[in-house]
């Protein structure tokens, strides 16, 4: 209200001063009423006529892009200009606020590894991320303002999203080379809907390998507990001869022995999946694994083979000994299992170019076809089921050895030649290789910094 009253003096003063003056002027013609009247009605003239030009350069202002400050002005105008521009940086601030925090928000959408498309109330596109984009195979700039059901046309998806239960998620197949996808979808607002999507080929490929998996155990148990119940039920039902008794017994004992080594081979594989990497600074010589693994292959081949250990003096590897131990000794014992009496099992270590390590197991058996090789280190999977059973082998072998090398930061890698032979080589990177020469200068390095510590030390 500061300016209504001004306004008013201000408009009546002039009337007033118009009027004196016309009065003044009119005086000289005798016509003093007559010149009051047109000096008035002049000066409300000329007052309305300044106002307009105020309100229009006002208006002017409002009608840009309200960009400069309003035109400075005294009085009405000058207050209007004031609060309007006011109100208007204010809106300015909030907008710029607000779409900074929605570029913010949408950003945190975008970084989740789950789709995420907002449809409008006829399930057109109005935004998603490009993961939602990748799992629908859309353009999230082309296809906004698209209908969905003609982008996607996977009918699982299409009744799911025409129906109106989504208390459940629904699966289909991605477009193109893409898995499994999942969906699940919200309703909000008027008929509007969420709809989150989610790649579980991965999960999918899991859950069947963990069924696989059981299945596969229970039936390696199962087979040994189906012979061992028939032998307790042969020795409580039959009169059997001292001899025949022995012999039940005996086999109850292989079988016994090959459900302990299947739980042990288990137990070991649950083991390498749940621990830490081992350790980069424990380094085991090379010659500590050669030694424990050729007493036992010599144990297990009882003569019928020839061997050949060769290298490692000087090698040590940086990692764990149990599990190098295993790996080897489950490369060794295959080498033994599947070459026939005569034949030849060797093992050689060597130092590539790069510095790589290198520990060949070699036999002259019975091979493998190359078919096979890819799948050697799965879990459970035998070339020949019956021949593995039968020298004693669960079929968890190279998939412990697959999984202690690549711990230690290394690969497996397999040659073979059905009737002449394989070779499986354990190769460990460069950085856990060392030489006894290495690990001496080592030694002396760290010798000769202590000593000159303490010499430092005896000097202050
Ligand atoms: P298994 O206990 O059956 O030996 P592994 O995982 O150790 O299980 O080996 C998987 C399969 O690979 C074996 O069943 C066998 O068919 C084949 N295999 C492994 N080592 C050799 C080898 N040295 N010579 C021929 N075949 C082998």
């Amino acid at each position: 209200m500061g300016w209504l009253i001004p306004r008013l003096l201000a408009a009546t003063l002039a009337v007033i001063l118009g009027g004196l003056v016309g009065m003044a002027v009119g005086n000289a013609w005798s016509w003093p009423a007559i010149g009051a009247l047109l000096g008035a009605a002049a000066a409300a003239l000329a007052h309305a006529f300044v106002d307009a030009w105020r309100g229009h350069r006002f208006m002017n202002w409002l009608r840009g892009q309200m960009e400069g400050s309003a035109p400075r002005d005294t009085g009405f105008w000058g207050e209007v200009g004031y609060r309007v521009e006011r109100s208007v940086r204010a809106l300015e601030r909030n907008v710029a606020t607000e779409s900074a925090r929605l570029d913010q928000f949408l950003s945190a959408i975008e970084a989740s590894p789950n789709g995420v498309l907002l449809l409008d109330a006829s399930d057109q596109i109005e935004w998603c991320n490009s993961v939602a984009a990748d799992h629908f195979g859309l353009d999230p700039q082309r296809d906004r303002r698209q209908r969905i059901t003609n982008l996607v046309r996977a009918p699982a998806f299409v009744a799911y999203l025409q129906g109106d239960s989504f208390g459940e998620t629904v699966t289909f197949a991605g477009p193109g080379a893409r898995g499994t996808i999942s969906v699940a979808v919200r309703p909000y607002g008027e008929g509007k809907k969420l709809v989150l999507s989610q790649d579980i080929t991965e999960r999918e490929r899991n859950d069947a390998m963990r069924r696989d998996f059981v299945a596969n155990v229970s039936h390696e148990i199962r087979t040994p507990l189906t012979v061992l119940t028939g032998f307790i039920e042969t020795l409580g039902n039959l009169p059997l001869t001292e001899v025949e008794r022995r012999r039940v017994l005996e086999l109850m004992s292989q079988q016994t022995q090959r459900m302990q080594t299947l739980v042990g081979d288990l137990l070991t594989l649950a083991q390498l999946e749940g621990s830490p990497r081992p350790a980069s600074d424990r380094w085991v010589p090379v010659q500590n694994l050669l030694a424990q693994v050729h007493a036992d292959a010599e144990a297990l081949s009882a003569g019928r083979h020839v061997f050949d250990f060769s290298g490692g003096e000087a090698a040590q590897i940086a990692g764990a000994e149990t599990e190098l131990q295993s790996a080897v000794a489950n490369l060794v014992t295959n080498a033994v299992r599947y070459t026939p009496s005569g034949g030849r099992v060797g093992v050689s270590w060597s130092v590539r170019a790069d510095g790589a390590g290198e520990l060949e197991v070699h036999d002259s058996g019975i091979g493998i076809a190359r078919e096979h090789l890819p799948r050697l280190t799965e879990r459970f999977y035998r070339v020949d089921g019956s021949r593995s059973r039968d020298t004693g082998g669960t079929g968890l072998g190279l998939s412990i050895v697959k999984h202690v090398v690549q711990r230690h930061g290394g690969e497996l890698e397999i040659d073979s030649e059905p009737g002449r032979g394989s070779r499986f080589r354990l190769v460990f990177p460069a950085a856990r290789v060392r030489q006894m020469e290495q690990a001496l200068d080592a030694r002396r390095a760290a010798i000769e910094s202590v000593r000159a510590e303490a010499q430092g030390a005896g000097r202050l």
